[in-house]
């Protein structure tokens, strides 16, 4: 499939020339789902994204796909039920790419979560959230936890239980469910925002972008608008209402990376916090990313920002629950900062606000939705794509309700059956290219699946050079050529995730990134330059904090 900025004319005048039956705004992970589930029955699509793809909260979450351990604490059954069987099928959907992880949960004196109820509430997520029998909780001894995670405060662990959540790259899930869209014959685009809601009569009947790379304004004309703008959903509303009744709170949640040496947790932790919150500590390859906070937040979400406050309360927290670590400000390599569109709940603070989502609908018939999460990303959509093809019926008369197919749609990159199936794969990948490095060959199964055979295979065709050198020129054609990059920082951050977990490989690797980079997308000088900037603006941004 070929996803290029050499497609974008095509894509740009299909947009301009058809009529779509929605347009969604947005290309997180709640836009990319309508996109894929809209398409997948039937329905005309274009998507529109202001940015890159995911560039937006779908790239700055814990990254979990996850059962929701913590509805159970308030008594969310339901959620917690529907969050768990999202989650089985998350995973079915991409196993590469959502991969299992078992969690620690250790059991402290006044912590959180209590022997008995950690015990029950573990037992009854793991038949509430359908869990495998092998994966299912165990709880364990004072003893038996120090052993698993030696570096925890010994004198406040009770005792731990150890049970199964999922870790995912956020950004590579909204690329391939984009991706996915597109077989489907999606219209996504990005670096296109709309700057406004075409009406008629009351009814909105299009939207009006401005192309980013262009400048040129284009019109795209359809029945339904979708706002899945995230923590921009009011602002975009606010285009054609007085925001009133339900309406967005922002909070900011801060996560750090340090170096795995500087945490080496052997898990993923997820433990107390003295204010009573919990955070998670997460090692994946070299290094262990540490968060969440939860702080109110006014602002556009695009100008979130770590500061020094948020770095304290992480380090404060891991100081407290692992006394012999004493990280410091200079071992933090990168960062990020999210912001959680959730919706408004009078007198709650921030992390007693409910993670539910919820559809507005505006008098001139935009539906706009928000709240929920990353793991919920397929029944949003569902949920959308019902209230759409309702309001199809209503106005036809005609009965044509096609069922939601993406239960049963794999992500590309998925050939698997199961996990082990991964790890199969991996292994014989290793052993037909010794010349390749095996931490290489893991990474790209984890984030490309079996698109891995693509890029091993134009590796090999490139030749002369190190092996290293020829699979990153590899990689940077693929996301060029099939993933729509459009930018250093594409690359970087929303393709491979270069910027949050091997931010150093950015400055050993730019000087081949860039000349590719620059012939494909035939970028001027001064475009250089910019991106460039852009690209260190970024990198600052991950790693200074005022
Ligand atoms: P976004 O990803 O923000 O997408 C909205 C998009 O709309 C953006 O890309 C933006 O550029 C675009 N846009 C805005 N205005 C316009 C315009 N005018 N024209 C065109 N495009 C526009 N969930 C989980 O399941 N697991 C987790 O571990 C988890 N951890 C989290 C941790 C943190 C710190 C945070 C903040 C959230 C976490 N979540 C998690 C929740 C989850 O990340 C969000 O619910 C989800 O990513 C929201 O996706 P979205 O598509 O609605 O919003």
């Amino acid at each position: 499939m070929s996803f290029s900025a050499q497609d974008r004319p095509q894509i740009i005048k299909s947009l301009e020339k058809e009529y779509y039956d929605i347009i969604i705004i947005g290309g997180g992970i709640t836009g990319a789902g309508i996109a894929l589930d809209a398409a997948s029955r039937g329905l005309k699509v274009a998507l529109v994204e202001k940015g890159d793809f995911a560039s937006g909260t779908s790239s700055k979450s814990t990254k979990l796909i996850h059962g929701g351990l913590r509805y159970l604490k308030q008594l969310e059954f339901s959620l917690v039920r529907e969050v768990g069987k999202e989650r089985a099928i998350v995973h079915h959907l991409a196993p590469h790419l959502v991969r299992p992880e078992k969690m620690l949960l250790p059991l402290i004196t006044n912590g959180n979560y209590g022997h008995i109820m950690t015990s029950v509430g573990l037992m009854v997520y793991d038949v509430l959230a359908n869990v495998d029998k092998e994966d299912q909780r165990k709880m364990l001894s004072k003893e038996e936890t120090m052993e698993l995670e030696p570096l925890l405060k010994d004198d406040v662990v009770e005792g731990g239980g150890l049970y199964a959540e999922y870790q995912t790259d956020d950004f590579r899930l909204v690329i391939e469910v984009i991706k996915a869209s597109m077989q489907y014959n999606a219209h996504p685009i990005n670096y296109m925002e709309v700057e406004e809601i075409l009406e008629k009569g009351g009814m909105a009947y299009g939207v009006q972008c401005k192309d980013k790379v262009s400048n040129r304004s284009i019109e795209i004309l359809g029945d339904y608008i979708i706002n899945a703008t995230g923590p921009w959903v009011d602002l975009v509303r606010s285009k054609i209402e007085k925001i009133g009744g339900k309406s967005l709170h922002l909070t900011k949640g801060v996560h750090i990376v340090v170096p795995h040496e500087k945490l080496p947790v052997k898990h993923s932790v997820y433990f107390d916090v003295s204010d009573g919150r919990m955070i998670f500590a997460i090692p994946k390859n070299d290094i262990t990313y540490i968060g969440t906070t939860d702080t109110e937040y006014i602002g556009d979400p695009g100008d979130a920002q770590v500061n020094q406050k948020d770095v304290d309360y992480i380090l404060d927290a891991v100081d407290h629950m692992f006394p012999s670590i004493h990280l410091k400000k200079s071992d933090i390599v990168s960062s990020w900062a999210g912001i959680r569109p959730l919706i408004a709940e009078e007198g709650k603070s921030a992390s007693e606000i409910s993670r539910k989502d919820e559809l507005f609908v505006a008098d001139n018939g935009m539906m706009s939705i928000a709240g929920g999460k990353l793991t919920g990303y397929r029944q949003m959509a569902k949920k959308v794509v019902v209230a759409v093809l309702e309001k199809k019926e209503k106005k036809s008369g005609i009965k044509k309700k096609r069922k939601c197919q993406t239960k049963r749609i794999p992500l590309p990159g998925n050939e698997f059956k199961d996990y082990t199936e991964v790890k199969k794969y991996k292994s014989e990948l290793k052993k037909n290219n010794t010349s390749f490095d095996p931490s290489t060959i893991d990474y790209l199964v984890d984030i490309y699946g079996t698109q891995t055979n693509e890029i091993i295979k134009s590796a090999n065709e490139i030749g002369g050079d190190q092996p290293a050198l020829r699979l990153l020129k590899a990689e940077v054609n693929f996301s060029l050529e099939n993933e729509m990059a459009m930018t250093l920082l594409d690359f970087y951050e929303r393709r491979t995730g270069r910027i949050f977990f091997k931010i150093q490989s950015i400055n050993e690797t730019l000087e081949e990134v860039l000349p590719i980079m620059t012939k494909f997308l035939g970028w001027s000088e001064s475009r250089v330059e910019e991106e460039l900037k852009q690209l260190n603006d970024e990198v600052k941004l991950a790693t200074n904090f005022e």
